[in-house]
């Protein structure tokens, strides 16, 4: 049991530093998206039982990293939500307002014998402000 919690920390720590070098890799948000002054991130989560996760918010401005993978909130799960996709539709979309869901496709590390898969729902709303065309 013990090394198992082990294991998953060193998981996540890793994850974490894995992403944290993707983020610092990517684009900022005006080189990706020049018309873009602010896109809002509502996230809210289903499926978890009792311990469903808290809803989070996000919000990116210019100067911010495109970088648009969330890790799931799970601390034992090596799932993350992939939000890029939804990103090129909300600037595209003359609305600039999209919802969706996204199912976590990680597993939970916690019992490592059995790993059984997260699955997770993220319920996402994502509005973007962009300026007019010049
Ligand atoms: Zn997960």
């Amino acid at each position: 049991m013990k090394l198992g919690r082990a294991r998953g920390t060193a998981t996540r720590q890793a994850r974490y530093s894995q992403l944290h070098r993707d983020r610092e890799a990517a684009p900022k948000l005006r080189t990706m998206f020049p018309v873009v002054e602010q896109l809002r991130f509502e996230l809210s989560f289903e499926g978890g039982g009792a311990a469903t996760p808290v809803p989070q918010s996000h919000v990116l401005h210019p100067p911010a990293r495109a970088y648009f993978s969330f890790p799931c909130p799970y601390a034992d799960c090596d799932g993350q939500f992939e939000l890029s996709a939804a990103v090129h539709a909300v600037v595209e979309d003359p609305s600039h307002r999209i919802e969706g869901v996204l199912e976590c496709a990680g597993s939970r590390v916690s019992d490592f014998r059995s790993k059984p898969l997260c699955q997770l729902r993220l319920c996402f709303t994502l509005t973007a402000v962009c300026s007019p065309p010049h």
